[in-house]
């Protein structure tokens, strides 16, 4: 087992397999995007692979796939299925937009990927189109429908929240009423530089206004719900809840098969508990998704031993803050960071 400097056991990597992607979330990319990080700066799979076969000797069981959107990268389910190959690893889990789900959801599931998060703010056709700069709902509910088909267990849903495009957050309930799916609202996070320089509103800039505490989230939610005759949440307690339940708090409606949950990274930070490690596609550990602080894995990968690449991971733990650093932004945005 790894553990940090604060005494926190830390046995979860989170891996950027790329930082391109396929949408253009507003509180993820600018407009016009990111320039992507050429071939060269990116870690090859066999690279990624000897990064996290030495991590699980230091007490990683768990390995979650991000980006970018980590479908776009050519090759990801023989590189899924290389890392479950891996002695020791528990575990692999996806984040994705499940754009391509259904081309990739039963080659996955086969390659031994266990589990599915799909990012999904809103079941409102204009309103997912306005936020994903362009994203057809259609496609991202035939991913989840492929993720459900194959046997994905549990499917969990993200949905950032952000205020001032009054996504309706009922109607997702509403779907956990009626499909296996464990929704979690996420509150929106001042990561990326467009928190310092963006202007008021959904173009790419966070603002304090836009942030809707978790707390306010499921009181809206029980609200909404009731107009329509429907509640009040019930909070659901730890081990009844979805597989992997990580910083989310629970709840269901009577009767229903799946649950809505809120993750509260900023009104409630969760940083005691907090297990992780991140690896971005260009070969950085990152020990805090919101301190700047990293870690150079890439050169040792290319160049180094083993012992140095172990160095270089027992540095980020030893790097790891107790708490978030008290300021707003960071200089790499999400999804370059992988969320
Ligand atoms: N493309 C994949 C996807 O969207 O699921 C994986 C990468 S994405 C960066 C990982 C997660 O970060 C997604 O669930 C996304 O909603 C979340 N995310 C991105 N920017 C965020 C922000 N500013 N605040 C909260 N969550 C954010
Ligand atoms: Fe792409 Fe995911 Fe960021 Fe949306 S949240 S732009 S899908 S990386």
């Amino acid at each position: 087992m790894a553990h940090d400097s604060h005494g926190r056991t830390i046995d979860y990597l989170r891996i950027s397999v790329t930082d391109r992607c396929n949408l253009r979330c507003v509180y993820c990319m600018p407009p016009e995007g990111v320039e992507w990080k050429s071939w060269e700066d990116i870690l090859t799979f066999e690279e990624i692979e000897r990064f996290a076969s030495i991590a699980v000797k230091h007490g990683i069981g768990k390995i979650r796939l991000t980006g970018g959107e980590p479908l776009v990268r050519k090759g990801l389910v023989d590189h899924v299925r290389r890392l479950k190959a891996i002695t020791g690893l528990e575990s692999i889990a996806l984040t994705t937009n499940a754009i391509l789900l259904p081309k990739y959801a039963e080659q996955l599931r086969d390659a031994g990927l266990s589990r599915v998060n799909i990012s999904l703010d809103s079941l409102d056709a204009d309103v997912y189109e306005k936020m994903t700069r362009g994203g057809r709902l259609q496609d991202a509910l035939d991913g989840l429908d492929a993720a459900l088909a194959v046997g994905f267990k549990p499917v969990k849903l993200n949905v950032v929240v952000v205020r001032s495009l009054e996504q309706d957050l009922a109607a997702f309930a509403k779907l956990a009423n009626e499909r296996p799916i464990h929704v979690r609202f996420i509150e929106y996070m001042p990561v990326g530089e467009a928190v310092a320089v963006g202007a008021r509103g959904h173009q790419g800039a966070w603002t304090e206004a836009d942030h809707m505490p978790a707390d306010e989230i499921i009181e809206g939610l029980d609200r909404a719900l009731a107009a329509q005759g429907l509640g009040p949440l019930e909070a659901v307690h730890k081990g009844d809840g979805p597989e992997g339940w990580g910083p989310a708090r629970y709840f269901t409606l009577p009767g229903a098969v799946g649950t809505v949950g809120v993750i509260s990274p900023l009104s409630r930070h969760f940083c005691g508990e907090c297990n992780r490690l991140r690896l971005t596609a260009d070969g950085r550990v990152r020990p805090c998704l919101f301190s700047d602080t990293e870690f150079d894995a890439r050169n040792v990968l290319r160049e180094g031993t083993d012992q140095e690449v172990s160095e270089v991971i027992l540095a980020a733990l030893a790097g790891k803050p107790e708490a978030p650093e008290q300021r707003r932004g960071t200089t790499r945005r999400m999804s370059q960071i992988g969320g």
